[in-house]
C-alpha cells in the first residue's frame, strides 16, 4: 500500500472526460512525477487529491484514510500541502506575514483566508516561519511585500509556505514553470534537501525533464486523462510510447 492510493478515478467536465480510470499508487518517502502534454489532466488529478474537485467515481486514500468528501482545509490538516501552478500568495502582506498563514491554518484548521486575521501576534510560529525562510534563503526578504518580488521568489515563498506545514505529502504543480535556469536549479537543490531529510512524499507535475529526472523515483505518464505508463526514470526515458505521446516523436 502506498501512502497515496488513487483507484479508478473519473472526472468529467460536461462532455470532456478529463480523467478516465486513473490509478496511481505513490510509495511513502518517494518522489513520484506526473508528466504529460498540456490538457492531459494533471492539474485536475491534483485538484481531486486536495478536495478542490470531487471525482465522479473512484477513491482517493491518503495514509489509509479517504480524502473524498473532506474539505480542502481538512485534507491539509491530514498532512497534504500543495504548491499551485500559479503562486497563491497574498501580495498585500509581507513575506513573513504570508509565512504565518499556513502555520495558523494548520494549527487552527481553517481556510487560509480566515487565518490571516490572527497573523500578527504568534511568536512561536513566527520563529518556525523564520527558520523556514532561512532554509529557502529568503530571510533577508521577510519584510518585503510579496507582490513586489520576482516570479522566482514568489514561487519560492509559496513552496516555503507549504514546507513550513511539515506535510507528509507535498503536491507540486509545475513548481519551476516560468523560472530562469538558476532558480530552477535552486528549486531542484531545495527539493533534494527536503527529500533527503526524510518523512516526506512528493508528487510533482513538471514539464522540465531535467527537473523530473533529477528528482523522481517513479514517473507516471498521463495522456488524455489516462495513465499511459508508470515506470522508473531510466525506463521512461527510452519508452517508445512515451516518446510518441509526450515528446511528439
Ligand atoms: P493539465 O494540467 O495536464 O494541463 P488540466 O487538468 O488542467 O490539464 O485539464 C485537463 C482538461 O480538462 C483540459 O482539456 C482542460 O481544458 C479541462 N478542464 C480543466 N479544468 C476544467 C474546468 N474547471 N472546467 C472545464 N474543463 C476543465
Ligand atoms: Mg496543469
Amino acid at each position: 500500500m502506498g501512502i497515496l492510493e488513487v483507484k479508478d478515478v473519473n472526472k468529467r467536465f460536461g462532455g470532456l472526460q478529463a480523467l478516465g480510470n486513473v490509478n496511481l499508487s505513490v510509495a511513502d518517502n518517494t518522489v513520484h512525477a506526473i508528466i504529460g502534454p498540456n490538457g492531459a489532466g494533471k492539474s485536475t488529478l491534483l485538484n481531486c487529491l486536495v478536495g478542490k474537485l470531487i471525482p465522479d467515481t473512484g477513491s482517493v486514500m491518503f495514509a489509509g484514510q479517504s480524502v473524498l468528501g473532506r474539505k480542502p482545509f481538512e485534507i491539509n490538516q491530514m498532512g497534504i500541502s500543495r504548491v499551485f501552478q500559479t503562486p497563491e500568495i497574498f501580495g498585500d502582506l509581507t513575506v513573513m506575514e504570508n509565512m504565518m498563514i499556513p502555520c495558523l491554518a494548520k494549527r487552527d484548521g481553517s481556510f487560509r483566508m480566515h487565518a490571516i486575521e490572527s497573523v500578527l501576534d504568534e511568536k512561536a510560529l513566527r520563529e518556525k516561519a523564520e527558520s523556514m525562510l532561512e532554509e529557502v534563503k529568503m530571510l533577508d526578504k521577510r519584510n518585503m511585500h510579496a507582490a513586489s518580488m520576482s516570479r522566482g521568489d514568489k514561487r519560492r515563498l509559496e513552496m516555503a509556505m507549504c514546507l513550513v506545514q511539515e506535510p507528509r505529502l507535498l503536491l507540486l504543480d509545475e513548481p519551476t514553470a516560468g523560472m530562469a535556469r538558476a532558480d530552477t536549479n535552486n528549486t531542484i537543490d531545495l527539493l533534494k534537501e527536503i527529500k533527503a531529510r526524510g518523512n516526506i512524499t512528493m508528487c510533482i507535475i513538471e514539464h522540465d525533464m531535467h527537473v523530473v529526472f533529477s528528482l523522481a523515483d517513479r514517473i507516471t505518464v498521463l495522456a488524455q486523462g489516462t495513465p499511459l505508463v508508470e515506470d522508473t526514470p531510466e525506463n521512461i526515458k527510452g519508452h517508445p510510447k512515451v516518446r510518441e505521446a509526450y515528446l511528439g516523436e
